[in-house]
């Protein structure tokens, strides 16, 4: 057993003083404990649980041009999905969900963290995203039309091993020609992904920026919303209704805003400054109406690397959630949102992924950006 000794712990449960034990991956007390095998003396530092990021490509390493990846060979995309892992770990994050990737690229990562071939986060997969023909992210998607198409298409991610099912509900950013408002996948396509999902008892994630998409998807079904660009209030208020998350992914717009010159696509910079002003409206909806927000960064789109992910907490502070908010978001609701009932506290019986901070991260945003210790499933990383 090791303990965590003198810290003040900081979740979505609140502030406190107390000591953390661990065993095997596993917090086994929180509170006073008795004496350890061995101990860390953490006076003056914060415990929180790690992040969980519920939006990442890892096979996809920031480069400007997203589309240039085309040309790589698996192999290739392995090696930075590999490095993506270890990035993100350090930065302290112990849970990603990876929401498209091509073949069984994150599926297979994720065996070889568990089975410790691989220092990372645990990661949960989607496999290859469902689209339309032709549609956003097609190149590395599935590609499936009519609902019996998708279906098959679901259910083939499915068999895979697929954590979660991802389809484009409307176009996107990064994709020439894909409009990002307009809808792709039509409702009664939509419906059998969810109706296939649910069969195996596994969420479903829609990305979907223009309104009647985001709507197409909340009827359907879909557990989350990536992106939600153009969520109006009406918007806002289904989600909530249906008890829908929200992935904001604001790293993924400021990552593409904050680089022009930089080789991004003309196309896709246009797109995203056009999105700019409505995202930061579809906070005060979500807040308004009581969506449901998990956190995601899109990690591995334009200048958006898995070392930053913890920079999508001040982001969202920025668009006026409270850094409280923030971490709630980031840990126990996206645990939530993957169906991880054992991971986002620090508290006994949930796994031992915790980070060691110098400053409170329920008062300050900023404080996530260097961790001074992570334990990712009990393992010592940094
Ligand atoms: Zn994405």
């Amino acid at each position: 057993m090791h303990v965590l000794r003198n810290g003040t712990v900081v979740d979505a449960d609140g502030v406190r003083e107390a000591d953390v034990a661990i065993e095997d991956g596993e917090i086994v007390a929180v509170g006073d404990v008795g004496r350890g095998d061995t101990e860390t003396d953490l006076s003056g530092q914060f415990v929180a649980p790690g992040l969980v990021d519920s939006h990442v490509h890892l096979m996809m390493d920031g480069r400007p041009d997203v589309a240039t990846a085309q040309q790589e060979s698996s192999y290739d995309r392995s090696y930075i999905a590999a490095g993506n892992l270890r990035a993100a770990v350090e930065a302290g994050v112990t849970t990603v969900r990876d929401l498209g990737a091509p073949g069984s690229l994150a599926i297979d990562a994720g065996r070889a963290v568990a089975e410790d071939r691989l220092i990372g986060p645990r990661v949960l997969a989607a496999g290859q995203n469902v689209v339309m023909t032709g549609g956003h992210g097609h190149w590395f998607g599935r590609e499936a039309d009519g609902p019996d198409e998708v279906r098959k298409a679901a259910r083939e991610q499915l068999k895979r091993g697929a954590d979660v099912v991802k389809c484009m509900a409307t176009g996107g950013v990064l994709t020439e020609g894909a409009r990002t408002g307009a809808p792709e996948l039509t409702p009664e396509e939509l419906a059998a992904l969810v109706d296939a999902a649910g069969a195996k008892g596994v969420p479903t994630a829609a990305h979907a920026h223009g309104k009647e998409g985001l709507l197409n998807a909340v009827d359907a079904g879909i557990t989350s919303i990536e992106h939600g660009t153009f969520m109006d209030r009406e918007a806002a208020a289904a989600m909530a209704d249906a008890g829908t998350y929200w992935v904001p992914t604001a790293s993924a717009l400021e990552n593409i805003v904050d680089n022009p010159d930089a080789g991004i696509p003309e196309s896709a910079m246009t797109k995203a400054l056009e999105a700019a002003d409505a995202f930061a409206s579809s906070f005060d909806h979500a807040a308004e109406e009581g969506v449901r927000v998990a956190m995601g960064t899109d990690a591995g789109t334009p200048f958006n690397h898995f070392e930053d992910i913890p920079d999508e907490l001040a982001y969202m502070v920025d668009y006026g959630m409270t850094p409280a908010e923030a971490l709630e978001a980031a840990t126990v609701t996206g645990a939530q949102l993957c169906g991880l009932d054992d991971v986002g506290l620090v508290a006994e019986g949930y796994r031992a992924d915790l980070v060691v901070l110098d400053d409170n991260p329920a008062e300050d945003a900023d404080a996530w950006g260097d961790p001074v210790a992570v334990f990712a499933d009990g393992e010592h990383v940094v």
